[in-house]
């Protein structure tokens, strides 16, 4: 049976690996939908080649300039046009790869109408996890990750129930500057901060690889995708990005799932679970790969790591300070404004400082968000740029 898709974030580097995958299956998966910010000009190509039944923009500017080349679609725009894109009648599935939180209304709506959520954007679970925990239950929804390090530990889980598991092992790069150790960390470019070693991605996410942030909100993304306590968590650094994670059982036995690092994999097996599609992602050549290598994190050099066990021991809100503070201090950091190091140092400070509080819904995360940022701009401004 074919499934209709509705993608948000269609210009993105996962959303155009998720339309390679639409494209090499087209009797198995219809694109009814798609949402992007502002590139209108790939948006544009890819209405033509998709013909979705609705698209939706950032801005009402760029709306009203796409319906007048395409008056046979609909055209949406802001946040309600993302509600309106989830919401459209017969969607399967929708793929969340929209970048920061800008997508979590939209996420909350799709899992309300038990679509299938197919989960890339991991700053939805860091921000609100036990929220969105509470919607996946009422709606009796699923959530099948696509962030590859949750697709191996999905596909690795579904070896044996729960109580048999001891812990998960989150395997990390290690970034570009991992086996440089006597680099000064506080000297590092943007242009070097976004030369990623193995992956291909949104500019926010390869920094976050490269200070292992990433890893970081990948620990309390997994906390709340397979319910395991911070201690069931540990992170791995395997620069060849081959093993994408581990599960180890109570008797002390490992599974990991392998691949080529291509996102299109975990697109691909999200979209088709249960079952098991034929892509075309290359086979792996182990022999060709020669070694593979894991170490623990330097946890001196890249206070992240750590800084998630202390989020998941505050509860409450800390997720949602956490995510952006650091989404701050990334926008200030790629703008030149602010050191690789300081992305350390100012997430450190919004924690401390942090206004910790209970999270009974949406609107408390979104005030979280939104007084988060201010703060971490003042601290910015006032502290660290002066
Ligand atoms: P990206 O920056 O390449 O793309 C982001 C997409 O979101 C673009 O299409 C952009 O137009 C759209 N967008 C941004 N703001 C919007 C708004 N307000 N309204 C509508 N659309 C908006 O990012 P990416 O690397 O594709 O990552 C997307 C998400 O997936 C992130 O949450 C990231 O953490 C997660 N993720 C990415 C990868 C990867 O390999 N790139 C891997 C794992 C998880
Ligand atoms: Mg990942």
């Amino acid at each position: 049976m074919t499934k209709n898709i509705v993608l948000l974030g269609s210009t993105g580097s996962i959303g155009r690996s998720a339309l390679a995958v639409l494209r090499e299956n087209p009797e198995r998966f219809r694109l009814i939908g798609l949402a992007a910010g502002s590139n209108t000009q790939l948006l544009e190509k890819q209405i033509r080649e998709f013909e979705p039944r609705a698209v939706s923009v950032k801005s009402r500017k760029h709306a009203r300039e796409l319906q007048e080349k395409f008056p046979h679609n609909k055209m949406f725009f802001g946040a309600e046009g993302l509600q309106e894109i989830v919401s459209l009648p017969g969607a399967d599935c929708v793929i969340a790869a929209i970048s920061g939180t800008a997508g979590l209304p939209a996420t909350v709506q799709a899992i309300r109408l038990k679509r299938r959520l197919c989960l890339a954007n991991k700053e939805t679970l860091v921000a609100a996890g036990d929220l969105i925990n509470r919607e996946i239950a009422a709606a009796g929804a699923e959530i099948i990750p696509i962030d590859s390090e949750q697709s191996a530990i999905f596909q690795c889980l579904a070896a044996a129930p729960r109580q048999y598991v001891r812990r998960v092992m989150l395997t990390a790069s290690g970034g570009p500057f991992f086996r440089d150790k006597h680099r000064d960390l506080a000297l590092i470019s943007v242009e070097e901060a976004l030369a990623h070693p193995t992956w291909s991605m949104g500019k926010k996410i390869t920094i976050d690889s490269a200070t292992l942030m990433n890893k970081a909100l990948e620990i309390i993304e997994a906390h709340h995708l397979f319910h395991l306590g911070h201690e069931q968590i540990e992170v791995l650094i395997h620069p060849q990005s081959v093993v994408h994670s581990l599960v180890e059982f109570i008797d002390s036995s490992v599974l990991a799932q392998l691949g080529v690092a291509d996102m299109k994999l975990p697109i691909l097996y999200s979209l088709g679970y249960p079952e098991r599609l034929a892509g075309s992602c290359p086979q792996l050549d182990l022999p060709g790969l020669g070694q593979l290598e894991f170490f623990p994190p330097d946890r001196r050099r890249f206070p992240s790591v750590q800084m998630a066990y202390d989020v998941l021991r505050q509860g409450q809100n800390a997720g949602a300070v956490f995510n952006t503070a650091n989404e701050v201090a990334v926008e200030f950091f790629l703008a030149g404004k602010i050191s690789f190091t300081a992305i350390f140092s100012v997430v450190g400070h919004m924690l401390d400082k942090g206004d910790y509080r209970p999270l009974h819904d949406m609107d408390d995360v979104q005030e979280t968000i939104s007084l988060t940022r201010t703060k971490t701009i003042e601290h910015i401004e006032n502290e660290v740029m002066k």
